[in-house]
């Protein structure tokens, strides 16, 4: 690969090796924009730094991938502590939802119970009623038909 004399100080050319416009996406390149794949490469400008760059010719039309490694690095980790962050957030939501689970299995369990103690009562107190009922309406015919 040749490299430039060391001279250029733009983002695409810093690297050693003219791109054109640089790939802006935050974090750990996968993939350039054009196609190509990726491969890790260590400067000679910067010596032991290492950077990303798309292998594709130099002919295909950009944007590419052009960046240095520990930038993307920074940028990846940032990236994971935010969708870190946001899980933590959906957790406590979904352990806030747990509780108001955990509540209504208790207050449908309660109902269960009642609903057990009213079938165990009712079927007597149903008798009762009904027999009472009865006999009300035969005293209220006699009454009606003595007058
Ligand atoms: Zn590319």
């Amino acid at each position: 690969m040749p490299l430039s004399n060391g001279s250029w100080t733009t983002t695409s050319m810093r690297n050693g090796r003219y791109r054109g416009l640089s790939d802006t996406k935050p974090g750990i390149p996968k993939k350039c924009p054009c196609g190509f794949e990726i491969e890790l490469r260590v400067s000679q400008i910067d010596p032991g730094r290492r950077f990303f760059i798309c292998t594709g010719p130099v002919s295909v039309p950009g944007p590419h991938v052009n960046k240095w490694w520990d930038e993307a690095v920074m940028e990846e980790f940032d990236e994971l502590k935010g969708k870190i962050e946001e899980q933590n957030t959906q957790l406590l939501h979904i352990a806030m939802d747990c509780g108001r689970m955990d509540k209504l299995v208790d207050d449908v369990a309660k109902l269960k119970d009642s609903g057990k103690k009213m079938e165990n009562v009712t079927p007597n107190e149903l008798k009762i009623v009904v027999v009472f009922g009865v006999v009300v309406i035969i005293m209220a015919m006699i009454i009606a038909f003595l007058k």
